[in-house]
């Protein structure tokens, strides 16, 4: 028998933990949840979350044998708004095969749009979706940007909704890895436990209400700054375009040395460029990926 590389759960809320004033962290369970998926590091996974009537439009995402991707996409983006489920992208914080669990820490932003105002009030036993993969697959890697090749010095930077990823990243790296993991978050107290056992440090920056990139750039300047290494000349890069995709993460590193950028995509955007064009770093030894954008919704 085969398995699809990546298909939708029929999940329900198991549990609900508020890590700090920001993160609450909600376990999700289901009845075939034991073939989740997942390699850990920044996989990601897609949330189908409930419209308020609590029902989800049938687009296919159950059909036997599994309907590929573009084929329930487009069905889903046919939908008129009020049938339309709203879907986002989010990390798999922890997997738990053996008691058919998982884990995804939401960042609460407020109630006005559909995944922070679900994750604000939901409450156990609430129904959900979550796309990921099948570990009867046995493919393995898709999602997942973390590519270092054999680089152990990293620069791992990102806000709050790519602190999931990086606390998953830091758990899983090797002892022989050293380097710097930067988390701007709104306040001190979402700082929050991460064990590693690499040589990486972890620094949790509050931004404590300035603009978003306000506490992560000028750390990701000062470690260009005390970076020990002569600057190759720098790449020309190209400016985006506003409609522009604002991800890049290259498989291929050879460098000994690689960024991984995660965040509001004009921060992660400029950082990136700062990397390439100011200090001179290789552009295929960057990860740059934008979560989210500001001022605009997942999709739009
Ligand atoms: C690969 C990947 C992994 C991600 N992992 C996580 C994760 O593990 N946890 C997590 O919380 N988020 C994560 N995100 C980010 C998350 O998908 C976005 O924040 C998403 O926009 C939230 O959906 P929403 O319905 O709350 O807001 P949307 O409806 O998408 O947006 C509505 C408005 O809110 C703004 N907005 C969106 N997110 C934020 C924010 N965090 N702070 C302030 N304003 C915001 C938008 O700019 C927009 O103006 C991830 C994104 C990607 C691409």
């Amino acid at each position: 028998m085969t398995y699809p590389t990546t298909r939708a759960f029929r999940a329900r809320v198991a549990r609900i933990e508020r890590l700090t004033p920001t993160f609450a962290r909600i376990t999700f369970t289901g009845d075939d949840m034991q073939h989740f998926g997942g390699d850990g590091f920044d996989q990601r996974i897609k949330l189908v979350f409930p419209l308020a009537n609590g029902e989800f439009t049938d687009v296919g995402l159950f059909d036997e044998p599994v309907a590929p991707m573009t084929v329930w996409y487009s069905r889903w983006r046919a939908l008129p708004e009020a049938t339309k489920n709203p879907i986002r992208t989010y990390t798999l914080r922890a997997v738990r095969p053996h008691v058919a669990e998982l884990d995804v820490d939401f960042v609460l932003h407020g109630s006005e749009s559909p995944a922070s105002a679900w994750a604000s009030r939901v409450v156990v036993g609430d129904e959900i979706v979550i796309i990921g993969p099948d570990r009867r697959s046995g493919v393995q890697g898709r999602g997942v940007e973390w590519r270092p090749g054999r680089a152990r010095t990293v620069l791992i930077a990102g806000d709050e909704t790519a602190a999931p990823a990086i606390c998953a990243i830091l758990e899983q790296l090797d002892v022989d890895v050293e380097g710097l993991a930067l988390i701007e978050v709104p306040t001190a107290s979402d700082a929050h436990e991460v064990t590693s056992r690499s040589r990486v440090q972890i620094r949790w920056m509050p931004r404590d209400g300035a603009a978003h990139g306000s506490a992560l750039t000028p750390a990701v300047e000062q470690w260009g700054r005390e970076r020990r290494r002569p600057a190759p000349s720098a790449a020309p890069l190209p400016e985006p375009g506003s409609d522009e995709v604002l991800w890049e993460a290259p498989a291929d590193v050879v460098a000994d040395e690689y960024a991984w950028l995660a965040g509001e995509a004009g921060v992660v955007t400029s950082l990136r460029r700062h990397l390439v064009r100011d200090i001179g770093i290789d552009r295929t030894a960057v990860a740059f990926m934008g979560y989210w954008r500001a001022g605009r919704a997942e999709g739009s």
